[in-house]
């Protein structure tokens, strides 16, 4: 069943969804959206809210419709049912100008110097040339590439080239950036640099959305994701929200090993070497450990562990779609 948590600031109150209390301006709507290519649907009835200033994750493992989305937003592309509006426009392209795309096929003109690059991306967005090189320069300087500057792209390094390429994205300063697989072909030092950037970017009220397939990018950053998989979008909302619909994990560590307290471990109860591990009941923990205090179980340790993104992914999107996430992963490091 395909559930939407649209009010990404909606939290939950013992066990029951509160009613959404965002009322920021939506930076992007989608609804419907539907595209198929040679008669195969890509992207299959995707629906997405993303409020202004927020950073949202589309996260999916490849093929699963994350770049046929984010064009039919941008207006790259038409939907071929649904519709979309970004600060209220139903034609994106009108508004180019607010907007700031990282495609995921990055190039440059290698022949090009870095502060060139940059104003000409922005000069594409309607910025002069003048302020452009202006801006350049200060962004180069700003992000320990000042030195680059007048380097011509192809002698530099393959992260300080997308840096440079996502600094041309920001030249013309968007109210809206959208980065298509941001992370991948960065080391771990420049992919801390870029979610250093992306956070920088909503700390000034700026909205970004990007593509994943690595889930700790968008636990970290996002305060709103849409998981895809197979074109379609099982869940769209809130981190929280997603995480919160697993239960808490227990992890309980007793001096003795049988008893008669063993009779109220809750029915998931699995036993991992020392350890007995169970979902947090309903009733939380209190009337359990009661059972085993009077029982003598003998608390050597006990923890309780919020599921993460992972967790949540598995349980909306399957094991296969999580399997492929991980297998993409694995394949980025190879
Ligand atoms: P990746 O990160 O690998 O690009 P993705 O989640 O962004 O994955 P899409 O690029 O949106 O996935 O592709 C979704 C599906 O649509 C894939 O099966 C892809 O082969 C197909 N597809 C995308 N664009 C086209 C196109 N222009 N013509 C034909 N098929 C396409």
């Amino acid at each position: 069943m395909a559930v939407s948590e649209q009010g990404l600031a909606g939290n939950r109150v013992g066990g029951f969804s509160a009613i959404p209390v965002d009322a920021r301006p939506l930076a992007i709507e989608a609804k419907g959206l539907v595209k198929s290519f040679d008669g195969t649907r890509a992207v299959d009835g995707v629906d997405i809210a993303v409020p202004e200033g927020a950073i949202y994750g589309i996260l999916g493992p490849n093929g699963a419709g994350k770049t046929t989305t984010l064009r039919m937003l941008l207006g790259i592309i038409d939907p071929d049912q649904g519709v979309r509006r970004v600060f209220g426009h139903d034609r994106p392209h009108d508004i180019g100008r607010l907007i700031g795309y990282l495609p995921e096929e990055r190039g440059l003109y290698p022949s090009m110097k870095a502060v060139e690059a940059i104003a000409f991306m922005g000069a594409l967005r309607g910025l002069s040339l003048k302020e452009g090189r202006k801006r350049a320069g200060e962004l180069l300087e700003r992000h320990g590439l000042g030195h680059a500057a007048d380097r011509q792209i192809r002698q530099l390094s393959k992260g300080m080239a997308q840096t440079v390429q996502l600094l041309g994205t920001l030249v013309h300063r968007p109210r809206l950036v959208v980065l298509d697989e941001p992370f991948s072909g960065l080391d771990a030092i420049n992919q801390g640099k870029l979610e250093v950037m992306i956070r920088a970017l909503a700390d000034e009220g700026v909205t970004v959305i990007f593509s994943t397939h690595v889930i700790h990018h968008a636990e970290r950053l996002c305060e709103g994701v849409a998981i895809i998989a197979g074109g379609r979008v099982p869940y769209a909302g809130s981190v929280e929200a997603a995480r919160d619909r697993i239960p808490a994990q227990v992890r309980l560590e007793t001096r003795a090993r049988e008893g008669a307290w063993v009779a109220a471990l809750p029915g998931d109860t699995r036993r991992n070497g020392d350890f007995f591990q169970f979902s947090l009941p309903e009733t939380g923990v209190e009337p359990l450990l009661r059972q085993l205090i009077e029982g003598e179980a003998g608390i050597l340790s006990l923890s309780i562990e919020r599921a993460g993104l992972h967790d949540a992914f598995v349980a909306i999107a399957g094991e296969a779609a999580a399997r492929q996430l991980e297998a993409d992963t694995q394949g980025d490091r190879a």
